[in-house]
């Protein structure tokens, strides 16, 4: 009886999910939220990429992702994704719609100007002090490798605007509480361009504690107000999924800093070793 509750089960659950979607699922039950999660996430983190009228489905969003983790191109669902899909990450997407126009923004003027305009709540593991030193700590581990100065303002509008928020905060890209996205940066340009948001819901801390280490994730997303897209290499701080460092040894990687150098150039100071 038992047996055959199951078998029946497993029937339903497959041919719901054959319906819904055809030829993406390997072999074994997935369930229901677990596509519809899959979908949201394809939809938002990887466009389709492709030059010409290739149809845009999830099947070849799902080949996109494989692509860019460097795993096996099947097109297919399976748990290995769905274990990458639940890792905290940040919010830009991977492989953006394609443009006709090949375009690499960057600031123009040596001198960036920043300015810190929220702070997560003061009840968490990080003070605002903490938060001004790290985001210091962390345009220096840029700074160190590029002619790029970094002036912080503290008043008016600064090139890079940096806060904390909730939920839906004024761009076209809501924060979803704890965990999923910590936080999402915009290219070199004006208004929001070069801006950095993190998500307020999260439980930020400076390495010292468990929680997301903001040095992480603020070197990560002033990658990209500087201009880096996402990185597949998984010892570069450019690649999207969020893993728990150690504030004291975080370096950025090779491959961050040959993408940095390539857009700036290198820095030529004795700063430099
Ligand atoms: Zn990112
Ligand atoms: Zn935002």
């Amino acid at each position: 009886m038992a047996a055959l509750q199951l078998f029946l089960l497993g029937a339903v659950c497959l041919l719901s999910s054959s319906l819904a979607l055809p030829l993406l699922q390997e072999a074994g039950g997935m369930k229901e939220p677990q596509w519809e999660q899959a979908q949201d996430y394809l939809k938002r983190f990887y466009f389709h990429g492709l030059k010409s009228k290739e149809v845009d489905s999830l099947e070849t969003r799902l080949k996109e992702m494989q692509k860019f983790f460097g795993l096996p191109i099947t097109g297919r669902l399976n748990s290995h994704l769905i274990e990458i899909m639940h890792k905290p990450r940040c919010g830009v997407p991977d492989v953006t719609e394609y443009s006709p126009l090949p375009s690499s923004p960057k600031w123009t003027s040596r001198v960036v100007t920043y300015r810190i305009v929220s702070y997560p709540f003061p009840t968490q593991n990080l003070s605002p002090v903490r938060v001004d030193q790290i985001v210091a700590k962390a345009f220096n581990l840029w700074s160190k490798e590029i002619p790029l100065h970094f002036k912080r303002l503290r008043l008016g509008i600064a090139d890079i605007m940096i806060g904390f928020a909730r939920g839906a905060h004024g761009d076209a890209s809501p924060f979803d509480g704890p965990g999923n996205t910590l936080a999402h940066a915009f290219p070199p340009g004006p208004g929001l361009g070069g801006d950095a948001h993190f998500d307020k819901d999260e439980h930020w801390t400076d390495g010292s504690s468990l929680g997301i280490n903001f040095l992480y994730v603020a070197t990560h997303e002033l990658g990209h107000s500087l201009g880096l897209d996402h990185s597949s290499d998984p010892n570069a701080v450019m690649y999207p999924t969020y893993e728990h460092v150690d504030s004291q040894n975080f370096k950025l990687g090779q491959d961050d800093i040959e993408g940095i150098q390539k857009l700036y150039g290198e820095r030529s100071d004795s700063r430099k070793r």
